[in-house]
């Protein structure tokens, strides 16, 4: 029996999605995962040095900083957290800071990782410097022709980039890749996972270890507001990883309304969109059952979105149960609105935000907030990276 949101059942369920659908040869890996984690996350000694980490490293405690124009301009207390400001500029290594700690422990001596726009392989392969472990990233051809500074970033780091030729040589196929990898060296190898996704117990581990997020909101608003619940939390969503975060500590407030924000690309019924919530079915992608964009045929359907770090076909199974159950909200931002979002945050706050996060800023007109609302933005990363695409969209940055 479910007797909270936050957990799965033991084989990893939510509702019906989630589970590890996984090829016979790599049951033991993930079956040492599934059978390890929980202890080793909530031991004190993990946390002590995972605490610690996030504090010397990453930057923890982000800012949960009060927006006051925006605030002015949408009719309700608006606060950002500041994920921004994060080592490496987004949430992602809150994870990976996590699972390297968790490798080690696990024994494990080398490091893989598959990245789609090189967000998640940089992470990954910053961790790896950090405690001195080899570290291969597997990337689509196109995909490294597409983010040349990441695979820069990664390189320089240290890691490895192996380009993937096989499909079409993107994410979907590095995953594929990483996967090889791992059933070739099933016991040194420890398989970095970015975001709530994968087969049980993938999905809870990152949503736990992003869990600090909303751990650090509650204390932060109570200090500010005298409660330590919002009204509202609002984060966009590609796997889900920054939402589960922010989400985390709110699942079992009835109170909160949670806001979870897609990217409808060109209009979310334009044939180019990565809306999983509205145009997905259910069915088994990357080791878990959920949400995903397929066709009649069960063939994945390509999603498209602007911003690389939502361009994803499915959704993490704990979104897709939230979703069902009516815990959490849906909502979508096409790439205009997400861009006039980035425009407006600039001039507004002086904070230039991640085009993934600005997806989550451009739905705020239309929440029906009321003027005492108190609403958290999951502000998942900096805009630095997608400099390129605000130089070649500046008339899309404009009112
Ligand atoms: C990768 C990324 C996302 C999307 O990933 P989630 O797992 O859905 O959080 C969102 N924002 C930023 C800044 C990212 O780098």
């Amino acid at each position: 029996m479910i007797t909270t949101l936050k957990q799965p059942t033991l084989r990893g369920y939510y509702g019906e999605f989630g589970g590890a659908f996984v090829p016979e040869m790599l049951f033991n890996n993930v079956e040492e995962l599934r059978t390890n984690y929980l202890e080793i996350i909530n031991s004190d000694s993990f946390k002590t040095e995972f605490d610690a980490l996030l504090r010397d490293y990453v930057g923890r405690p982000t800012p949960l900083f009060e927006a006051r124009r925006l605030s002015a301009k949408y009719g309700a207390r608006i606060f950002l957290k500041r994920e921004d400001l994060c080592h490496t500029g987004a949430h992602k290594i809150n994870n990976t800071v996590g699972q390297i700690i968790l490798a080690q422990r696990l024994g494990k001596t080398r490091i893989i990782a598959e990245t789609g726009a090189g967000q998640h392989g940089v992470a990954t392969a910053t961790v790896c410097a950090l405690v001195g472990l080899p570290c291969v990233v597997y990337m689509g051809a196109v995909d490294i022709a597409r983010q040349a500074p990441n695979v820069a970033r990664m390189r320089l780091l240290g890691a490895e980039v192996r380009p993937v030729h096989s499909g079409s040589k993107t994410l979907k196929d590095a995953t594929n890749e990483a996967i090889r990898d791992w059933i070739a060296n099933p016991v040194d190898t420890h398989y970095i996972i970015g975001s709530v996704v994968g087969p049980h117990p993938y999905p809870d581990l990152v949503a736990r270890l992003q869990s600090v997020i909303s751990e650090e909101i509650r204390t932060q608003l109570l200090a500010v507001t005298g409660s330590e619940l919002p009204d509202c939390v609002v984060a966009c969503v590609g796997g889900g990883s920054n939402a589960a975060g922010a989400f985390y500590h709110f699942l079992d407030e009835p109170t909160v309304r949670l806001v979870a924000v897609e990217a409808a690309g060109l209009g979310v019924h334009s044939g180019h969109s990565a809306a999983t919530s509205v145009l997905g079915t259910p069915g088994v992608i990357h080791g878990s059952r959920t949400l995903l964009m397929q066709d009649r045929d069960g063939q994945i359907t390509e999603p498209y979105s602007l911003s690389a770090g939502l361009d994803y076909p499915g959704i993490g199974p704990l979104h897709a149960y939230l979703g069902a159950v009516g815990r959490s909200e849906f909502v979508a931002a096409t790439d205009a609105q997400a861009l006039r979002a980035v425009g407006e945050c600039a001039r507004l706050e002086g904070i230039i935000p991640a085009l993934e996060t600005a997806h989550a800023l451009a739905v705020l007109g239309d929440l029906n907030f009321k003027k005492t609302d108190v609403v958290v933005v999951n502000l998942s990363g900096r805009g630095d990276k997608d400099l390129d695409t605000y130089l070649k969209n500046m008339e899309g940055l404009e009112e």
